[in-house]
Order: structure tokens, then sequence, then C-alpha cells
């Protein structure tokens, strides 16, 4: 079957953020599988470039500056040179990683805005916002702290609540304070910049019905977004550090980092060419309607990439649209959200430490979660290593030419006919070579690297039915035959394999001293060895990982859990006891009254009826319930929590509801229980 042949990709993956090291639910998410994808193409003959680089700007990284009292540019270096190394050890091979603080990003981001600007697409609303007289700075949302005006908790962050997870802005926040002095601001306003992506609703819409080949995941994100209704962002703010607004009249102000970042993926193209001495180069790829633009991100960037940045690229024309955005669910470990304040995350300079390129690449790649949170271990990784990798592929190759080099030489023997057996092993390769090749086209690489382990699994059949070892001695014509045809197996795998483990390709493609320059996608069906070549010498491929390796990672991780729990992270994540847990007394309550906090956006007061007492607590649910709903209904509340004072308003407990997103639903009972009953 005849591929899209010579087609022009321009694949990106996510930026990451200059304020962390990067761990293994990143790399699961956002960049093994554009590397997987890329080493394919360019195997099938594609014109593809790779682009990636550091998001450089942004309040976080401003924020560290300012707590560690260096510049901003050491934090960005630490977090950017050690990102990129980790990329290199794992053999994520960008054709670029730039950043964004480059002085060719800030004219690019610039010059977008400006024509954005200049087309008057660009709208401006003034804001109120926190300011600090005694820093004479507007205090950006991470930069206050203050109670959470939801669930009453004291160090709530100008942007969310870490406690109960709500979203705030630093207006609602109770007695505000500047995080780094602890001044209390001042309201003032300003002026800012917005988007109007509330006036690209249409064209997303109809934009977005024509991705009908979109994975189902990121068509349900972008049209739940739709159908809430899009709204104008703000794309500037008060800020040191960053891409300045080119206008005059806006000193202070800087563009906000999630409209320059994407703009990033141009500028690493535009650098790429710069550095080739091709300077217009980038503009194929950016302005030709057949280049194909792929982004490779997680799925808390779908936003960003499936309607913000079209939508962006829209208003200033002249640039090409996303052509897929498959976006992926996030990689758990052991069951816990990798999470850096949580201790939970691998981090990749640790796991490239303690285990080989491929093993880490063949355990991601298998566990990748394509269409739902997947889950990492460290048993995993060994039992993939030792029962797939060595067992199954490694074994394969290692018996192979183990026989060449004791029965002929070490030498591939030279077939002299092709048998009946010989011909359907190779359709069966050529079928295979196909169907791989429609999953890595459909960015299914779970099923694609599997159906490449199948080669293996056939292969092994193969040596094992033709029995070699009782051929060498009954007819050794028919022995080299099967031979010769096992060392063009290994070569099939080395090409099916390659965009997953390219080192373990390389190492067979040596041994079986083939040329790797100019092989191709195709050639697994038609494998290019030389008969009577002496073969390179033979090498492990796939070390077994011992228990002892294992238990040592999961020990630490434990610690790890272990250490969050006392380290004050109260965000329940972690492992509790029995004991824990009897400290909360859940109680059945009846809702008597309900009614809206006066000028709150958020918060109710319901009067409750619990066994013989009554309570009265406030609850930040009124964007979800209006009063009348809930009144007469039985909820679970925490009735030993501390009171606690929102809005001046005392609160004597929390209610339990479940929150996904921005659907909310509080906790109740199935059938009647009075008010009273302990639940547990
Ligand atoms: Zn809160």
């Amino acid at each position: 079957m005849p591929m899209q042949k010579n087609s022009r990709y321009l694949v990106t993956a996510a930026l990451p953020y200059a304020n962390s090291f990067t761990h293994i639910g990143h790399i699961a998410g956002a960049y093994l599988p554009p590397d997987i994808y890329v080493r394919y193409r360019r195997l099938a003959g594609d014109e593809v470039i790779f682009i990636c680089g550091s998001d450089e700007h942004g309040t976080a990284i401003e924020m560290a500056s300012i707590q560690e009292g260096v510049p901003p540019q050491q934090i960005i270096d630490r977090y950017h040179f050690a990102n990129k190394k980790g990329f290199d050890d794992l053999k994520i091979e960008f054709d670029i990683y730039s950043r964004t603080s480059n002085e060719e990003h800030h004219k690019t981001a610039k010059e977008f805005f400006l024509t954005l600007y200049e087309k008057g697409i660009l709208t401006q609303k003034t804001d109120k916002q926190l300011f600090s007289e005694k820093e004479n700075r507007f205090l950006a949302d991470r930069f206050v702290t203050g109670t959470c005006p939801v669930c009453g908790y004291e160090n709530a962050r100008g942007d969310e609540c870490e406690n109960c997870g709500s979203n705030l802005s630093p207006l609602e926040l109770i007695n505000p304070k500047s995080k780094i002095t602890g001044d209390t601001p001042v309201v003032k306003e300003s002026t800012h910049f917005y988007f109007p992506l509330a006036d690209f609703q249409q064209k997303l819409d109809e934009w977005i019905n024509t991705k009908t080949d979109w994975k189902q995941n990121v068509l349900n994100y972008c049209k739940g977004w739709l159908k809430t209704g899009l709204k104008d962002r703000a794309i500037t703010r008060d800020l040191d550090w960053g891409v300045k607004v080119p206008l005059k009249d806006n000193e202070g102000k800087v563009i906000y980092v999630w409209f320059e970042a994407p703009i990033g993926y141009i500028t690493a193209t535009k650098e790429l060419f710069q550095n080739k001495g091709d300077a217009e180069g980038w503009k194929k790829y950016w302005f030709d309607e057949n280049t194909k633009l792929i982004h490779f991100i997680g799925k808390d960037n779908i936003v960003f990439h499936a309607l913000i940045f079209p939508a962006m690229l829209m208003g200033h024309g002249d640039y090409i649209l996303p052509y897929n955005v498959p976006a992926n669910e996030f990689l758990n470990i052991g069951g816990l959200k990798q999470s850096k304040s949580r201790g939970t995350g691998i981090l990749v300079k640790d796991i490239v430490e303690k285990f080989s390129v491929d093993s880490i690449r063949y355990a991601l790649a298998a566990t990748l979660p394509e269409n739902r949170d997947t889950d990492f271990t460290w048993e995993d990784l060994q039992a993939r290593n030792n029962n797939e990798l060595a067992a199954i592929l490694g074994n394969f190759v290692n018996r192979t030419v183990v026989f060449a080099k004791n029965k002929f030489e070490n030498k591939i023997p030279v077939r002299s006919s092709d048998s009946t057996e010989s011909v359907e092993l190779f359709n069966y390769v050529r079928n295979q070579t196909t169907l791989i090749a429609q999953n890595l086209d459909a960015f299914k690489f779970k099923d694609a690297l599997s159906e490449a382990m199948n080669i293996a699994r056939n292969a092994n059949k193969y040596f094992n039915d033709t029995e070699p070892w009782k051929l060498i001695k009954s007819d050794k014509d028919k022995c080299a035959a099967v031979i010769n045809d096992c060392l063009r197996l290994c070569f099939s795998l080395a090409v099916v394999f390659r965009p997953f483990l390219p080192d373990a390709s390389d190492k067979i493609l040596k041994i079986l001293k083939s040329s790797i320059a100019d092989l191709k996608w195709d050639d697994a069906a038609n494998p290019k060895i030389n008969d009577g070549e002496e073969l390179g010498e033979n090498i492990i491929l796939f070390p077994i990982i011992e228990d002892e390796q294992i238990s040592k990672n999961v020990k630490t991780d434990s610690n790890e859990a272990a250490n969050t729990q006392s380290g004050g992270d109260d965000s329940g994540i972690g492992l509790i006891t029995i004991d824990d847990f009897k400290k909360v007394v859940l109680k059945i309550a009846e809702v008597l009254e309900c009614e809206n906090v006066p000028n709150s956006k958020k918060l109710l007061k319901l009067r409750l009826k619990v066994g013989d007492k009554e309570k009265q607590i406030v609850s930040g649910i009124s964007e979800h319930y209006r009063p009348e709903d809930l009144i007469g209904k039985s909820i679970v509340l925490v009735d030993n929590l501390k009171p606690s004072k929102l809005m001046g308003i005392e609160s004597q407990g929390m209610l339990l509801a479940a929150k996904l997103g921005k659907e909310l639903r509080i906790v109740t009972t199935d059938g009647a229980i009075d008010s009273g009953a302990e639940v547990n």
C-alpha cells in the first residue's frame, strides 16, 4: 500500500516551563510521542522539522527570582540546560531547542502583537488590581496571598486556593498581602490589552467541526469550551520579566506568557533556518498550506493549542492552522499524580542515571496515556524490560547472531532459494509494517509498538518451528536459508523499532553491518543485508533489570510520599491510615435554609439540621446551585472542622462535593436517612 509520500510536517512539542525539571509524566505526554512520530516520518521519506524550547517568562519565574534573590536569567538557565540535557539523554532529538528569552523571540512576539493591534483586533479594558505602594508595583496573582473566600484557608494564592482548588482572582482574597513584603496592597486601576476570543467563536466552531479525525478527548474538550462560550482574554500584565508591550505609554507591562509562548514555535523555526543560513526557509513551514502543523501537548494545554493559538493565527492572517493536536492525558506514578510539590514525580535527570534509554522509552511508550490517564510503576518498567524487550526482541536477535557465529563462521549465510515459509514470513512482515504505519499515522503509538513486538514474537516462533539446530545436521543449505531469514528479520525489527528504540536499532544494524544512512521504512519488508558478509560484534541489547534495582526506587518513592504527608501538604493525595480517617467526623445533615451571601459570587449560607442540633455553614457553590435547589436535601457534612469566618460569616463545617473541571455536584445519600447519621 503506498504511503503518503513527501509531505511536509512541522511538529512541535509543548514548551516546558523553565522553573522546574521535567518529569517522566511530561515525557510520556508531550515529548516521546512526537519523537517517535518524527523518526517514523523521516523513515517514511517525509520532510519534517521538530521544534521545541523553554518557555521562560511569567510570574512563577519572576517570583522564584525574587524569593531566591537571583536574576531571572539564573533561574531559567538552571532549568533550560538541565531539561535540554534530559531530552538529549532520552534521545528526544529536536531540530532546535530554543528559548523564549532569546532576542529573536521578543522581536517575533512584538511583531505578532503589533500586527493584531494595527488590524484593530485587540481591545483594551481597565480593571481594578492590587497595587503595593511600598513596592511601587501591581501585584500579579501569584504575588498575593490571603484568606480563601471559599474555604477559609489562610494561605490561598491570588489565582488559586491550593486547599480547596477554587479558582480565584486576587481581589476576591480576604486580607490580601504581598507575598514578597507582606505589605497590604491598595486597589488601583490598570488598563490592559485583550484578545477578543469571543469574536472567533463561530470561526473556531466551524474549523473544529472539520477536524473529524482528531482524537476524541481533544474534540470533547474543545466542544466543551465552545459550548460554554469563549471569553475575551487579557494578554498583557503588570510585570517586569517578559516581552515588553511594544507601544508607548505601556511601561511596566509585558505580553502575557500564554500569548507569547506559542509564538515561540514560530521563532524557533526562524532560528533553525537562520542557523542553516537560509533566513527565508521558515516561511514554507508556516505559510504554505501543504505543510502539516502538528502540536504534541498534554491535556492541560488543549485550550491554548486547539482554540486560542489558532484564533491568534486566524486574527493575524498568513499563517497556516494546526493540522492536528494529538494531546495526551496524564501519566500517574503508582496511582499518584505527578507533582513536584508532593514529591511524586520521577525526574528525567534521575531516571536516566538508573536505567537505559531503551528501557525507559519502551516502558513509557507501552504506557502512554493516549486516551485516559495511565499509571507508571517501577515494577512495570522491570517487567517490560525483562519479559518483552529482553525475552522476546533481545532473545531473538541474540540467538540468531550466536547461531550464525557458531555454525556459519560468524558470517551471514548465503541463501540458495526461497522456501514457501520464507515468502509467507516476509509477506507477514510487509503487512505488519503497513499496519504499524497506519497506527503511527493515527497517533496510536501503543498499538504500533505492540504490533512491532508481534513481529519479534513471530520471529521467535519461526526460529523454533524451523529448528535450525536440527537442520544444521540434516540439511545445511536449508539451515543457511533459515538463518539468513532470521538475520533479515533482525533487520526488519531494527527498522520497525527504530522510532521507539533508536539505540537498539543502531546496535542491531551495526551487528548486521547494514547502512544506517539511507534507511527507509519500506526496507523493513525488503531487508538490506549482505549475504556472505562477516557479522559485527554481538552485544546484549537489553540487560536484565534485577529486583534490587527496582526495590531501591520503590523505597525512595514511598519515602517521598511519607515526607509529603508530614510536610504539611494537605491536598489529600498520598496514603493515610484508618486512624487518620477516623479523625474526620462526617455526618448527614439536612438543609433547612439556604441563601446567597451578599456581594459574593461564590458563597451560599446554609442552615443545617444535624441530628438534634443546628449548624450554619458557608460554602462556595453558588455558581453551581441556586439556594432553592438545596433546601430539603441531605448532604454530607464535615462536622468537626474548626469554625472559620468567610466574608464575616461564621462557617461551622464543610459540605462534601465532587468537582471535575467546571462541573460540581454535592455529595448526597442513596435513599433517605435521618440527619445526624454518621458517615464512615
Ligand atoms: Zn479555598
